[in-house]
């Protein structure tokens, strides 16, 4: 069998644990007997971190930028207990973060849809994806607690000393404050991911926030969100037959619940952190979700929602097989794929990343599951296998 040619290498960045493993299971099971994969190697477990003083992490960010699509394999985020377990120079920042940070994306999530696992929502047909923004609001925000009477203000300084004051409140007892912010350039890069996503999945973009009360701060993410739509998207978006709207978040929770799915749901950050928790949790489990992040300039970066999955690895380490979903990673993978495809016009490597998707959709719904499936799989057989045995169950459904 002749396998499929890539023109360009997709930035592919290892991690740490049992991720670590399922990625080379993956890679040797479902990918390289099918595809001459074309990747660059960045090797990002916590080790290799650790011995480049965590360089590797932004050169394979600037790599990603430079080639256009990256898949990262899960990674761990050190803490006090990681530094003395691994003997680290120093706590590492989270490499996710860093590369975030670097690309000034937006984190895109959406479950991965099998028949025999049903929503709890019963209206849900398509997956919901949430896109959410990362930086400031309540995450970055200032806090008091008022111990007693006083006047609070907001107070601007600019540069040649001038002040401009604004009341918030003149307590007579006791009580809490806080001041937050956001900034025009990084809700314009949100606003800009989320339509470029939209285009690219051809799916309806909902944005929605709380202007009616909050009529400056949320006004802004709205008008930003307006006028970056009229610019630069409006055109596109009636040529590919899709639709933006805004509405109030009151609206867009009690929407959702009645709609089929199908469609991204932009979040401000906090609304983001919520709703994401909501939508995994009535889909099943974290290793059943994609998460991409969209950076403003088109550059994506494919992973999985879930982490290193500690809990497992020690158990491999101990010599067991493990039972560990690897659909969110073999996802990452097909979504990177699928991405390099497109930019390099590849119809033929395009046309396996879906396959090899509907290879392990239909893996499930015949009943072959990792243990996390066991109790949500509505099937009248399951039978639950390690996490070779299903990949192999999967790549057998290739030849
Ligand atoms: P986790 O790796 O997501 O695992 C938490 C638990 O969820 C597991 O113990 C397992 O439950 C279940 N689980 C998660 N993924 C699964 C899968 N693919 N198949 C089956 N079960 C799965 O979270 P964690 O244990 O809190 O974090 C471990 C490490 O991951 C940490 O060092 C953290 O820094 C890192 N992390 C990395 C990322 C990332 O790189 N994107 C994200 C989050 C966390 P059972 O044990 O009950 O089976
Ligand atoms: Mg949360």
């Amino acid at each position: 069998m002749s396998k499929i040619r890539m023109t360009t290498p997709l930035v592919e960045m290892d991690g740490d644990e049992m991720t670590r493993i399922i990625w080379r299971q993956i890679k040797t099971i479902c990918l390289e007997p099918f595809v001459d994969l074309k990747t660059e190697y960045f090797d990002l477990g916590l080790k290799h971190r650790d011995e480049t003083e965590d360089k590797v992490t932004l050169d394979a960010a600037r790599r990603s930028r430079e080639l256009g699509v990256a898949v990262k394999c899960a990674t761990i985020t050190p803490n006090a207990q990681r530094v003395e377990e691994y003997q680290l120079k120093k706590m590492w920042k989270s490499p996710n973060a860093t590369i975030r940070a670097y690309l000034d994306g937006t984190v895109f999530r959406a479950p991965i849809m099998v028949s025999c696992i049903r929503p709890q929502v019963s209206a849900w047909q398509k997956p919901i994806t949430i896109a959410r923004h990362a930086y400031g609001d309540i995450y970055s925000a200032s806090e008091l607690l008022v111990d007693g009477p006083c006047r609070a203000e907001l107070v601007l300084t600019a540069p040649d000393g001038s002040e401009k004051r604004q009341l918030v409140h003149d307590f007579a007892g006791p009580g809490v404050l806080m001041g937050m912010h956001n900034l025009d350039d990084s809700i314009a890069s949100f606003a800009r991911s989320c339509m470029t996503f939209a285009l690219d999945s051809h799916q309806d973009l909902w944005f929605a926030a709380k202007d009616t009360i909050s009529k400056t701060y949320d006004h802004r993410f709205k008008d930003i969100f307006a006028e970056i739509y009229a610019q630069e998207f409006a055109a596109d978006f009636a040529a590919a037959g899709i639709a933006y709207f805004y509405t109030l978040i009151d609206d867009a929770v009690a929407r959702i619940m009645r709609s089929e799915g199908g469609l991204i749901w932009a979040c401000k950050n906090y609304d983001g952190d919520v709703m994401s928790d909501m939508l995994a949790a009535a889909n099943g489990s974290l290793a059943m979700m994609t998460s991409v992040l969209v950076a403003p300039d088109g550059t994506t970066e494919y992973e999985a929602a879930h982490g290193t999955v500690t809990r497992h690895y020690y158990r491999h380490l101990k010599g067991e097989k493990t039972s560990t979903n690897p659909m969110a990673t073999l996802f990452a993978w097909t979504g990177a794929l699928k991405r390099r495809a497109e930019l390099d016009g590849l119809t033929d490597l395009s046309a396996f990343a879906d396959k090899l998707e509907k290879a392990a959709l239909a893996t499930i719904e015949a009943g072959i599951v990792t243990g996390d499936l066991k109790s949500l799989a509505q099937l009248d057989q399951v039978k639950v296998v390690d996490t070779e045995a299903f990949l192999q169950a999967v790549a057998s459904r290739l030849y």
